[in-house]
């Protein structure tokens, strides 16, 4: 599975442009589901099973980006953010700008301490006054290595392993919800229903392509597969560190848009009880995953969300716990053989 996660990772895709994720996520998924689509505005749709109950599971397939704004005369490149950054992490970053020529890789500069100003040490570097250097001399030579404004810009890191069952990467949210997701459609046997595998669109600008899916194939419940914040790190406190790496998926109970559905919270936690997996709770004021606009949909949809613990999230360093990657992929399944109990 870790090699399935490397190469979602190394599909560049930014949110409004998931087709190099979405191409990979179809080429994996095409031998183990009955039919297979993508829809107008760029979702993807494989189908198994059928009957009742219709189960849909939902991950996003865009992560945070940026995109071409400005090329100046010198030959810097400035951009604008896609998603939910921390301005304070994007000096020196490296950076591939997608082109009408394939990509080109560049650097996100700064000035040196030696010359900053002394208010300027004090306060992080705002990202409308950073630029992407790629090396270019002049407007002109930006242009011809086939760079124009409203290309899509992904962070230059890849995937690496760390000690023990701990991996590292960027784009993990939301690349390990596509990887639970295509796993589970792989392993799935016997079981009751229809099960729609969907990797949604530009879920970080909006949570947008889940409402156009879930009102289409209209399930009788969602379980959006996600990330979500691993706090077990030095000067987080105990009260605000929501998960821990290690111990378990976590099933969102409370984010910023809503309280988790009854039944939906009776049959996650119920399984993950019978099954013996461990099972994190996740209650937070902040962030939202695909399943918090599903009960507005319709006349209302039943949802949740099981999300993978994931330190240093929306950096170009998360890191995730192998160990919680297969147990979400194990109470995903069981979820699904139980679901007919429950919908
Ligand atoms: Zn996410």
């Amino acid at each position: 599975m870790e090699k399935l996660i490397e190469r979602l990772v190394n599909a560049d895709s930014i949110s409004g442009y998931e087709e190099t994720v979405r191409d990979v996520m179809k080429n994996e998924l095409k031998d183990y589901a009955d039919e297979i689509r993508v829809d107008k505005v760029g979702n993807l749709i494989a189908k198994k099973g059928k009957g009742s109950p219709k189960i849909m599971l939902a991950a996003h397939m865009d992560e945070l980006g940026m995109m071409v704004k400005h090329i100046e005369k010198e030959g810097f490149v400035r951009f604008e953010l896609v998603g939910g950054w921390d301005e304070r992490i994007i000096p020196g970053m490296r950076v591939k700008i997608h082109g009408s020529k394939g990509c080109v890789l560049g650097v996100i500069g700064l000035k040196p301490p030696h010359i900053l100003e002394k208010e300027e040490q004090k306060s992080p570097v705002k990202a409308k006054d950073l630029f992407i250097d790629i090396g270019a001399q002049s407007e002109k030579e930006v242009k011809k290595a086939g760079i124009s404004v409203g290309d899509f810009i992904t962070r230059d890191g890849g995937f690496i392993k760390l000690l023990g069952s701990r991996i590292c990467g960027h784009g993990f949210d939301n690349r390990i919800g596509c990887a639970v997701m295509i796993e589970v459609m792989k392993r799935l046997k016997n079981f009751k229903g229809t099960v729609y595998a969907v990797g949604t669109v530009q879920e970080e600008i909006g949570l947008v392509g889940i409402r156009g899916s879930a009102f289409g194939i209209n399930p009788d419940v969602v379980l959006a597969l996600d990330t979500t914040i691993a706090g077990d790190t030095p000067e987080i406190r105990a009260s605000e560190a929501v998960t821990r790496l290690g111990k378990g998926p976590a099933l969102v109970i409370k984010d910023a848009l809503g309280v988790i559905n009854s039944q939906v919270r009776k049959w996650v936690m119920e399984t993950a009880k019978k099954t013996k997996i461990p099972l994190q709770y996740e209650v937070m004021s902040g962030g939202a995953t695909d399943a918090s606009v599903v009960p507005m949909i319709r006349e209302g949809i039943p949802s949740g969300s099981i999300n993978v613990p994931t330190r240093y999230l929306h950096s170009p360093v998360e890191i995730a716990d192998m160990k919680d990657v297969k147990n979400a992929v194990k109470l995903v399944m069981e979820c699904v053989k139980l679901a007919n109990r429950y919908f």
